[in-house]
Formats: structure tokens, C-alpha cells, sequence
């Protein structure tokens, strides 16, 4: 979906749309769509610069990167754009001013679904986890740790250790 920005009416542009997107288009891969992105934006022009406030709602099916187990991931997220023209963004660096996320439009033109798609990466942990206290994968079943999913004792203590304190309590 493509804005011509000398379209944008003077009061402003309201959009309400529904965008499909593949998992090879976010930069979480495993992850799955299990519904559409619904977005509303409000796209207005001040002179040649372009704010976007916008809204997107979607959810996805994570994996957790500790137990590998398939969770649910909302997303509600909202943000506020500041669009310039492309003559400026030579000035990126004097424009980071760590408040407003500013971002360039070239040949006059906003792409509103790669604008929803890159709000959307945004929203993505680093590592996704099912929950905060996930205990990952048990190293000597391979089972998921939860209470009571195994009874495996997990000793990390070094057996080379063990014998140094015996060997240390010996020579006391
Ligand atoms: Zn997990
Ligand atoms: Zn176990």
C-alpha cells in the first residue's frame, strides 16, 4: 500500500487496514501468524514532513529459545513516526535525537505496509521466552523442566571437585 505524499489530504489520512505478512518477512523466522496485523494509522503532512501515529495488533505463535516450546506472543503496539524527504537524510546523524524515531520517504512516497512491518520487527524480544522463570531443557532427560515433568537430579557439581575436598579434608 503505497501514500503519494502530495496526496495526503490537509486534515490528514486515516487508515484502517488489515495486512498479511509471511514468516520470511519478520526477522523472528520460527515465528507464526495466527492472525493478520491490524493497523490503524493517522498519516498528516506539515510542510514535507510526514508524522505517523499508528496502532498495530496482531499474534503470533513464538518458539521459546531456552525449552524450544511453542507460546503465544500479543502484540499491541504504538508509536509515533516522523517522516522526512530523502534530500535530508544525509543529516541522520544530527537527526537522532533519541525521542522521535525519524525515519526518510523517497520519490515522494510512503510504503505504509513495510512502515507497519519494520513497527512490527521492533516489537520482537531478542530471545523470545514462554515466561520470564522458563528453566529451559533438563541436560540429563531433555525434557522440559516444569514442575514435576521429570525427576532427574541435577547435580552441577564437578566430580573432580568432590575429590579435591576429600583429598583437601584427608590431609587436615
Ligand atoms: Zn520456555
Ligand atoms: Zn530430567
Amino acid at each position: 500500500m503505497i501514500i503519494e505524499i502530495d496526496k495526503i489530504p490537509p486534515e490528514g489520512l486515516k487508515i484502517s487496514k488489515d495486512f498479511e505478512f509471511f514468516n520470511a518477512d519478520i526477522i523472528e523466522e520460527s515465528a507464526v501468524f495466527l492472525r493478520s496485523v491490524h493497523s490503524e494509522l493517522f498519516i498528516k503532512g506539515i510542510g514535507e514532513e510526514i508524522l505517523i501515529r499508528g496502532r498495530i495488533k496482531t499474534r503470533l505463535s513464538f518458539v521459546c529459545s531456552r525449552c524450544l516450546a511453542p507460546f503465544e506472543f500479543p502484540v499491541d503496539s504504538k508509536f509515533d513516526l516522523v517522516y522526512l524527504p530523502e534530500e535530508l537524510d544525509v543529516f541522520q546523524d544530527k537527526l537522532e535525537n533519541g525521542e522521535i524515531n525519524t525515519f526518510f520517504y523517497y520519490s515522494y512516497k510512503i510504503n505504509v505496509k513495510e512502515v507497519v512491518l519494520e513497527q512490527l520487527n521492533l516489537t520482537f524480544p531478542l530471545k523470545p521466552l514462554c515466561s520470564e522463570n522458563c528453566q529451559g531443557i533438563c541436560p540429563v532427560c531433555g525434557k522440559i523442566i516444569k514442575e514435576g515433568e521429570c525427576a532427574c537430579v541435577r547435580d552441577d557439581s564437578d566430580p573432580r571437585l568432590e575429590k579435591l575436598k576429600t583429598f583437601m579434608k584427608d590431609k587436615r
